[in-house]
């Protein structure tokens, strides 16, 4: 869990500053305490607590691009938490397909930001089309090039 932690804080901290946001107080949560139990991490609407899935802080899994992409997503939210209205309507993936969850404009702008991060830091761009559809991936692409014309950097 120790690197796992490291990447995770690495990636909180590298996005805060980089979306001129307050750094959130992290926690790690039991599944049940998510809007899925397979929710990897989430974000309290207000910004201020990330939570952690502890089957994710607990899996093994230290790909670090993987954490990156989930982390710059959530920091995203916390972003919107500031600086924008997405969050209007906004509904929690337990009443929603995974499909139409993550057509909402607030994920699509989350997913937008995580794939600019991975496709700067890391040179390589995740395949979300193969989980959400070509239709989604076709609005994320979208709002990374808006975000990108934004030169934030
Ligand atoms: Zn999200």
């Amino acid at each position: 869990m120790t690197d796992f932690m490291e990447i995770v804080n690495a990636a909180i901290l590298w996005n805060c500053r980089t979306l001129s946001v307050p750094v959130p107080s992290v926690r790690i949560v039991e599944p049940s305490e998510l809007a899925t139990p397979t929710t990897h991490c989430a974000v309290s609407s207000d910004g201020g607590e990330l939570l952690i899935n502890r089957n994710f802080a607990q899996g093994g899994d230290t790909n670090e691009t993987f954490i990156w992409l989930a982390l710059s997503h959530e920091c995203r939210h916390i972003w919107q938490a500031f600086h924008a209205n997405l969050f209007n309507g906004y509904r929690d993936s337990s009443a929603l397909s995974v499909q139409e969850y993550n057509r909402q404009a607030a994920e699509i702008d989350a997913w937008a930001w995580g794939v600019i991060v991975l496709t700067k830091r890391f040179h390589v761009r995740p395949t979300l089309e193969k989980n959400f559809g070509a239709e989604a991936w076709a609005f994320i692409e979208d709002r990374a090039r808006q975000i990108s014309e934004e030169g934030l950097f």
